[in-house]
């Protein structure tokens, strides 16, 4: 339901959480972050984005490169365990989505017989294990593997993914589910709208469906599906907070 990135200088932390409170508008009712600090950590919780503040205030939450998701569930109940992010199987890719992977049981039904094991009832849970089956059997990067991933999904999405293996960027990518990254210097914000970017930059590009973005803090990358790069439009915002 609500998505919001960043990658840059700054402790990701309190960004992302103010973000999700910026994005409570649109409903939700489980809410979760990933942090990446010489290691990926994740926390979600269902109900309130204040419950997940609640339950992460003794821990330790540096890092200047995270995600966050407010959910609203389409497949598997309101949970703990259904909340996003949702993690690969050996915990070193972590996604969030917003949107319905139609084609979620089939996809899950493969990578079951290869030995997979899930740990939610989300339709989203497949990508990431699916990113995770791509790259173990090939070697590719982490960009490359989840353009392969979206060749194979059917639906509507919009995904941040990360990587312990490649910490120095977030893929994003949309399919019917908006996507707004801000432009900053030395750092980019991922949003779902541009609520949580506007006290930040003014500098936007709206990423379009098919669109995948690698993010690192002083570069994007952005190409479609089939692999042509994307030339990115920056538009300028006029919102006052
Ligand atoms: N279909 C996903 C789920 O049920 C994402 C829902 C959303 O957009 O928040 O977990």
């Amino acid at each position: 339901c609500g998505i919001v990135g960043y990658i840059g200088y700054r402790d990701a932390y309190p960004i992302i959480i103010k973000g999700l409170h910026r994005l409570e508008y649109r409903g939700y009712d489980s809410a979760g972050i990933a942090l990446y600090d010489k290691d990926l950590k994740v926390y979600k919780k269902a109900g309130k984005v204040s419950d997940l503040e609640n339950f992460v205030k003794d821990v330790n939450l540096k890092g200047s490169i995270g995600m966050g998701h407010t959910r609203w569930a389409t497949h598997g109940a309101p949970s703990d365990r259904n909340s996003h992010p949702h993690s690969s199987g050996d915990r070193k890719l972590t996604i969030i989505h917003n949107g319905i992977i139609e084609n979620y049981a089939n996809i899950k039904e493969t990578l079951l017989a290869k030995g997979h094991v899930f740990k939610s009832d989300t339709d989203t849970e497949v990508l990431i294990h699916l990113v995770e089956d791509i790259q173990k059997e090939t070697g590719l990067d982490l960009y490359e593997a989840v353009r392969i991933t979206l060749n194979k999904v059917i639906g509507a999405y919009a995904i941040v993914i990360m990587s312990a293996d490649e910490p120095d960027e977030l893929i994003a990518a949309r399919k019917g589910s908006p996507m707004v990254i801000g432009v900053g210097k030395g750092e980019y914000f991922i949003a779902s709208d541009a609520t949580p970017i506007v006290e930040y930059t003014k500098n936007v590009i709206y990423l379009n469906d098919n669109e995948i973005a690698q993010v690192k803090r002083d570069e994007l990358l952005i190409k479609n599906i089939d692999n042509t790069i994307q030339t990115p439009y920056i538009h300028e915002l006029d919102m006052k907070l």
